[in-house]
This record gives structure tokens, sequence and C-alpha cells, in this order.
């Protein structure tokens, strides 16, 4: 089945997260949750080394210490492994797969970046009938 990208993006279910199946794609961070343990760094570390601890500005009483995870996409093979092991479901990931950008630097999310809501793309759904396949605009 053809889908006319960029015009048409596939409805997409919800993003991954532990333990419910879902979307394996960009990251969401909730830094009111974040505890700053830094086990999704360590997670991580012997799979791509994607992500790194930084200090964030903001009020978040559970993270003293005011360290968030930032993530390099540039890096990242999206196996959801720092997802799974985050105790307080801090990292979750999303349904928004475009992430291609010009420069190397932007593939960089900061924890500020990785908070921002995703963006819902999907406007065209796959329908699976008698005989038949197709994709109907949302
Ligand atoms: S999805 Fe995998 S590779 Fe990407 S940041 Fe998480 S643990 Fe690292």
């Amino acid at each position: 089945m053809t889908l006319r990208y960029p015009e048409s993006k596939l409805d997409l279910p919800p993003g991954y997260r532990y333990p419910s199946s879902g979307y394996k794609g960009r990251h969401v961070l909730n830094m009111a949750k974040c505890i700053g343990d830094a086990i999704c760094e360590l997670a991580c570390r012997n799979i791509t080394g994607a992500i790194k601890m930084v200090k964030a500005e903001g009020e978040f009483p559970r993270n003293r210490r005011l360290t968030f995870p930032q993530l390099d996409y540039g890096l990242c093979v999206f196996c959801g492994f720092c997802v799974d092991a985050c105790a307080f479901g801090a990292l979750t990931m999303s349904s928004d797969y475009e992430l291609s950008v010009y420069e190397k630097g932007a593939l960089t999310y900061t924890p500020q970046m990785l908070a921002s809501p995703p963006i819902d793309r999907g406007n065209s759904r796959f329908v699976v009938a008698k005989s038949q396949a197709y994709h109907v605009q949302a």
C-alpha cells in the first residue's frame, strides 16, 4: 500500500511505555517525575551512549540535583531500554517519527525539548476490508 507521503501520514498507535506496547518514536520526558538517578543513561551506556545527564533550570522538588537526560538522536536506535529502566515512568516514547534535520547538532534533544508534547502527525488510516486494503484520509 503506497501512502502519498508527506501529504498523507499514517495514524500510528500511541507511543511505547513500559509495560504496554506502542510505537517507538521520539521520547517524551516528564520532568516532574524524573528524580535524576541516571538509570536511563546507565541502560543506554552499553547500547549507544545516546543519553547524557545534564543540568536544567526549573523547580523540580523530586530532582534536587536538577539533572535530566539529554538525548542524541544521531546515536539512538530506538530500542526503548531507557524507557524500561525508568522505575518512575518519567521517560516514554511517542508516535512522533519525523526527526530528520539538516545539521547533526540539531539531533541533540535537551531535557526541555524532550519534555515538549509530541506532534501528532497522522492523518491517514490503513483499512483492511473484505478482499481489499486501502488508506483513508482521517
Ligand atoms: S532508545 Fe535505546 S539507544 Fe535510544 S536512548 Fe534509549 S536506551 Fe539509548
